[in-house]
Order: structure tokens, then C-alpha cells, then sequence
């Protein structure tokens, strides 16, 4: 195992590892911008495992499950831009401000990351420089490029929570997440409160704040977009199946949103 906490500032990832961005649909027509921070859960080869066990690296501590496939087909349902982040938020969480503790953590839920502790700031600083920078880089950029040919805008990042969390079960299916924005979460919680059988969490399990989240505050608030965050449970999204179905049903009430906003 190496792990990266020497401090020196040399490249973290190497010409041959994947890049830290990936996105489709970059010309999409729709208004909605989706962003996905959690989307993939790899880790740059010089960090080794982090010294975690494998079976940790694949639960929800290191990634969003099954956000990866709803935001894909939501993208391609929606005609819409999709910027999504492929390296673990175990390596650099891509929705926390960067001076956070919880930026790189050293636990999560109840498992150490022994490969982030003492990490020296070099180090520190390779992975916002080439995980976060590049990744809020784009969606900064994508943004520009939009108000510049005057495209309604607006911003919906996407995740996925645990059923249960330090032992606390979680009722909702699916939940809205927004702070500044009065807008758009009212009618999204009023359209996805309308679908059969759904446990709709009105900013559950997690609400936005300026300390806690990064994205919506940034990219939404600060330039003024309408946004909000959504939330599905992992268990829902965890099979392809469930990835359609959910993208399917987001379509369709983003579709109604589109109506409703214009
Ligand atoms: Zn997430």
C-alpha cells in the first residue's frame, strides 16, 4: 500500500489515470444543468486502497450508489448537461468547501481513512488541485457559457443517501435539498408529493448549508440560479432497474417543472 501523506506536490494522477470530469450531453438543449459530486468512487493509484478495507470502498462512504446510472439516463431523458465527478469523496469530497475537515475525511460514518490522516498540506493540495479544481472548473465554465447565449439555467445536483445511518432508519424515498432558493424546491416537492406511494423528505435527510455543502451554494446561490438538490435512497437505485425507473419519473416531473418555470 502507498499513500500519498510524504507531502511532496508532484502529480496525483498519472498521464494513464481516468480524468477526474466526465459529462454528456454538453450541447443539451434543456434548462436543467445536473451535476453529479459523488458519481464514482476511484482512487487515484498513488493513494493505494487509503487503508480501508475493500468492502468499504464500495458502500456508500466512498460514492453516491446508483446516482451514476439515474443521472446518465436522466441526462439523456432530459436532453441535459450532465458534469459528474468520478474519484471518491473519500479521496476529496467534491461537495464540501476544501478548508472543511469533512473536505478529506478522516472518518466517515464509523470507518477510519487511515490514508488521509496527517496528511500533509501538499498533499492535500494535490488532491483539490487535480480531483476538486478541475471538476467546479467545468461546471463554473458550462455556466458561463450558458447566461453568455442566454439559456435558462437551472441547477440540480444529484445523490443518493444510506437507508440507515448510524443506526437511524430513513423513511423518505427521495428528498429535496435546498437553502436560499424559494422557487424551485416548493413545486418539485409538490409534484414528487403527488406521485403514488412516495415519502417525500422536504430538506431530509440533509439540508443545504454554506458550511456543509458546496455546490448549491456556489454555482447556484452565488450566481443566482434557481437550483436544489435531490436526494434518492440507495437501496431504490441500486440495480439498473431502479436506475430507469427513477430517471424516468425525474424526467417527467422535470419535464413539468420546464412548464412551469418558463
Ligand atoms: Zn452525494
Amino acid at each position: 500500500m502507498t499513500l500519498d501523506n510524504a507531502g511532496d506536490t508532484s502529480l496525483l494522477l498519472g498521464n494513464a489515470e481516468v480524468p477526474p470530469v466526465l459529462e454528456q450531453n454538453e450541447h443539451g438543449r434543456s434548462p436543467f444543468l445536473l451535476t453529479a459530486d459523488h458519481y464514482g468512487r476511484l482512487i487515484p493509484r498513488a493513494l493505494g486502497d487509503l487503508g480501508v478495507p475493500a468492502g468499504e470502498l464500495t458502500r456508500h462512504i466512498a460514492w453516491d450508489i446508483g446516482i451514476a446510472g439515474v443521472a446518465e439516463a436522466l441526462s439523456n431523458r432530459l436532453d441535459a448537461h450532465l458534469i459528474a465527478q468520478r474519484y471518491s469523496r473519500l479521496v476529496i469530497d467534491c461537495n464540501r468547501p476544501p478548508a472543511a475537515p469533512s473536505s478529506i475525511p478522516v472518518l466517515s460514518e464509523t470507518t477510519v481513512i487511515p490514508g488521509n490522516e496527517n496528511l500533509a498540506r501538499g498533499a492535500a493540495e494535490a488532491r483539490r488541485r487535480e480531483i476538486f479544481d478541475p471538476y467546479h472548473r467545468r461546471i463554473t465554465e458550462a455556466i458561463d457559457a450558458r447566461l453568455r447565449q442566454g439559456m435558462p439555467t437551472v441547477l440540480v445536483a444529484l445523490h443518493s443517501f444510506t437507508p440507515v445511518y448510524a443506526g437511524i432508519i430513513r423513511p423518505w424515498h427521495i428528498g429535496t435539498l435546498y437553502h436560499r432558493d424559494t422557487r424551485l424546491p416548493p413545486l418539485l416537492l409538490k409534484l414528487l408529493r403527488d406521485e403514488a406511494g412516495l415519502v417525500v423528505g422536504d430538506n431530509e435527510p440533509y439540508a443545504v448549508s454554506d458550511e456543509t455543502d458546496y455546490g448549491i451554494p456556489v454555482h447556484g446561490e452565488a450566481r443566482g440560479l434557481m437550483n436544489t438538490g435531490i436526494e434518492i435512497r440507495q437501496d431504490l437505485i441500486a440495480d439498473p432497474s431502479g436506475q430507469t425507473q427513477w430517471a424516468d419519473r425525474l424526467a417527467r416531473v422535470f419535464g413539468q417543472i420546464e412548464t412551469m418555470i418558463r
